[in-house]
């Protein structure tokens, strides 16, 4: 494997995902395709949030390790470049946990239990209990995996900007107790906000799989055009015969991230004149959905599993290499070094 090169004059950036299976479109378009993108710009870190996994699935462990590898056949399959970016497994990186500890001290319960998702997971999860250390303390964790590499930027949605806040209010608390040569350790970082277009699923609400509505990177073409079809319309357009209106419409919304302007402008002037029917104008969608998933596929076929653990071997070593750089100057500014050390 050739040895990774990045530009330590770039600035940095930092993103993950929970390892929950197969990732889908609405991962793709509101996160991945703009990591492929910052690639060039930034020294990039990418990473599989397995601990995350546990905060919630802590009772069921047995997809952990699968569902890593179908999330990192993704990565790579989506255009994430090891050779561009340093692609890693949390767990195999111990300083996360080292300085989740270290910031657990510092960190007011109130600052957590404030975090919008605490409330709001609860309740969409009422069926787990989630009144554990691990699930309140999730947004210290994610501070950590930030602030572990010293991350300027965070590419993130609208949705967890409340999760960058919490990471520059623990860096500012650190910062103030502690010093390093009266310089400042833990840089707050800035959120570099994601572009994502509205993308519904197949049932009209956000594309999620907690819905049930996804549809895959990896499904195939047959099954794209089925999902299509099944996929509901402007509710006003009941008969062939009448108009309806692609603003109105979840398959209008796909035509408006997926077609060419020409498909785009062919739907709304057949969709507001009755001219085409829902099944022709889910086919144009269809369409345009299997041009891009098509090089994807591709790409994620030409990894083998051994490749993809080495990828994660060599990335999770330079992650703990840079990680442990930050620790060291956590642990001086801490004055946690001074009892073990000799001096010889
Ligand atoms: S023609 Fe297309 S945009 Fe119009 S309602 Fe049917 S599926 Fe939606």
């Amino acid at each position: 494997m050739p040895e990774v090169t990045i530009s330590s004059l770039r600035p940095r950036v930092l993103s993950g995902m929970r390892p929950t299976g197969k990732l889908h479109l609405g991962n793709y378009m509101g996160a991945l395709a703009n990591w492929v993108k910052l690639q060039n710009k930034f020294e990039c870190y990418f990473f599989i949030a397995d601990w995350h996994a546990l905060t919630t699935d802590y009772a069921d462990t047995s997809n952990v390790v699968p569902n890593t590898m179908d999330v990192m056949l993704d990565y790579l399959a989506a255009g994430l470049d090891p050779e561009r970016s340093v692609l890693f497994l949390q767990s195999k990186v111990l300083q996360h946990a080292e300085l989740y500890l270290l910031l657990g001290m510092i960190t007011p319960l109130g600052w957590l239990e404030r975090v919008p998702s605490y409330k709001e997971q609860q309740e969409n999860l009422a069926n787990k209990d989630l009144s554990n250390i691990g699930f309140l303390g999730y947004p210290l964790l994610m501070a950590s995996d930030i602030l572990l590499y010293q991350a300027q930027f965070v590419p993130v949605g609208n949705d967890q900007t409340a999760h960058v806040e919490v990471t520059r209010e623990v860096a500012r608390r650190f910062n103030q107790f502690y010093k390093l040569n009266d310089a400042e350790v833990l840089p707050e970082p800035q959120v570099l906000l994601t572009p994502s277009p509205k993308l519904p699923g197949t049932d009209g609400r956000k594309m999620s799989k907690s819905y049930g509505n996804t549809i895959l990177l990896t499904d195939p073409e047959p099954i794209v055009r089925q999902k299509l079809k099944t996929m509901v319309t402007d509710p006003a357009r009941i008969r062939r015969t009448d108009p309806g209106d692609p603003d109105k419409c979840p398959v209008g919304d796909l035509h408006k991230v997926f077609s060419s302007p020409e498909t785009l402008a062919n739907v709304y002037e057949g969709c507001r004149s009755a001219g085409i029917g829902c099944i022709q104008c889910k086919g144009w969608a269809a369409d345009a959905l299997v041009q891009v998933l098509e090089p994807i596929q591709a790409r994620r076929a030409s990894f083998s599993e051994p490749q993809v653990k080495e990828i994660l071997e060599v990335g999770s070593s330079r992650a703990r290499a840079r990680a442990e750089q930050t620790m060291e100057e956590v642990r001086s500014a801490m004055q946690m070094t001074a009892a073990c050390e000799t001096g010889r």
